[in-house]
């Protein structure tokens, strides 16, 4: 067996093994809706609202499920039968230019695997959440927001992708450090300004009016010495019921988001209650560490795209004797699967972890945060029928929060 003949194996075996163990791992979560439910479940819903969650998560499962199979049978039949290699004699055929190749190759992949996307995601928001009551949006907007997203990651993927194709043309030896640089500057610029730019083309964002909200918002940061340069009101009504707030940037650039929905089902304490443990995320330094944490992955990643990528076998296992930078990479991150899920299994613990001291952080500095941060996880739960039952390997590998029971009950200690 040639040494390409093994990278195909390892590949197409990494796709099956993610494949099996990811359907697994769904059907246990799903199975374990029959496990008896804890007295405060009882709290959180009533018998019809329980057994709609529970309808709900079935609904999602199944499109799981056929999701899956669609892709992975897709993209066992694109390296099996040489999709990805006919693409890039396609477009070789037509230009000389390495980089533009380049381009093009991941710019077609982009639209295409969009496109793909689109079934999916229609049916889930226009059957799935309809059907629970959850969808606001209209078709006019699903199209708006899958243009503009295509022409969003087009607009800033390729030429970020460029860039770095170029410095491996250029820089052969000291690319996965230049590389890495590159990256993680740009992804330091997206922490602090990504949501100021982006969320606005998608949302309407106007400060939170004067009020009650507002003044006990702004006097509970002033009292953390947290200095808050936006405090925003999102029209989040127009796409979904469901509650959210969000915290970005970092320094003296940090702005607070209020979903309208949240806003209309909580209390001002419970607001102020969520918010409070959003500042705990970044009194503790959880936003720090989590960013740094995710430097130090690509960091990995670029080192060992430095030592193999060269290798002409990657694009060979696609099934090109043309080696290129967009073929090596790609057959570099079916091969890293493994890696990237003990990744994400090591990122997902230590996001649960924090949670629990954010959450304390809020009881710790908002006078009557453990009830109001109770009655508000409630309400969030029952806003979106969120599933009181997880399977504890599905929460490992998909949580980023800890199960809502388990929360509430470390709030009751
Ligand atoms: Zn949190």
């Amino acid at each position: 067996m040639t040494t390409a003949e093994l990278l195909l194996l390892g590949i197409v075996t990494f796709i099956l093994i993610d494949f099996a163990a990811g359907r697994v791992i769904d059907y246990l979560n799903e199975s374990n809706k029959d496990k008896p439910l804890s007295p405060v479940a009882a709290e959180i819903y009533n018998p019809d609202e329980y057994a709609k969650s529970l309808e709900y998560g079935t609904a999602k499962y199944k499109v799981e499920m056929l999701t899956s199979v669609i892709s992975t049978v897709v993209m066992l039949s694109a390296i099996v039968l040489g999709w990805f290699a006919w693409l890039d004699e396609v477009i070789r055929d037509r230009f000389s230019n390495e980089l533009l190749i380049t381009v093009i190759f991941i710019g077609v992949l982009i639209i295409v695997s969009m496109l793909g996307s689109l079934p999916v995601g229609y049916y889930s928001t226009f059957v799935i959440e309809e059907k629970f009551g959850f969808n606001k949006t209209t078709k006019k907007l699903f199209v708006a927001d899958a243009i503009k997203g295509l022409v969003l990651s087009l607009a800033v993927g390729l030429p970020l992708l460029a860039l770095i194709a170029l410095v491996y043309q250029e820089l052969q030896s000291s690319f996965w450090l230049v590389g890495w640089l590159l990256v993680s500057a740009f992804s330091l610029f997206m922490f602090v300004f990504g949501t100021r730019i982006f969320l606005p083309m998608f949302n309407k964002l106007k400060p939170l009016p004067e009020g009650e909200l507002r003044s006990a918002v702004e006097e509970y940061c002033k009292s953390q010495g947290f200095p808050l340069s936006k405090l925003w009101e999102m029209d989040a009504s127009k796409r979904s019921t469901k509650l959210n707030a969000f915290f970005s940037g970092m320094g003296k650039v940090k702005i607070i988001g209020l979903y309208d929905t949240l806003i209309a089902k909580l209390t001002t304490q419970e607001t102020v209650a969520v918010l409070a443990h959003e500042v705990g995320h970044y009194k503790r330094k959880h936003v720090y560490t989590m960013f740094a944490f995710s430097n130090v992955q690509t960091l990995v990643i670029f080192g060992l795209m430095g030592w193999l990528l060269s290798n002409p076998n990657l694009s060979k296992a696609l099934g090109s004797d043309t080696p290129s930078f967009h073929l090596s990479i790609l057959a570099f991150f079916m091969l890293f699967t493994p890696v990237s899920t003990v990744l994400g299994l090591i990122n997902n613990s230590f996001s649960r972890h924090n949670e629990y001291q954010a959450d304390q952080y809020s009881i710790d500095t908002y006078p009557g945060a453990r009830e109001h941060m109770y009655s508000a996880l409630k309400k969030l739960s029952v806003e979106s029928l969120s599933n009181l039952n997880p399977h504890p390997v599905y929460v490992a590998v998909h949580y980023s929060h800890p199960p809502i029971l388990d929360r509430l009950a470390n709030l009751k200690k």
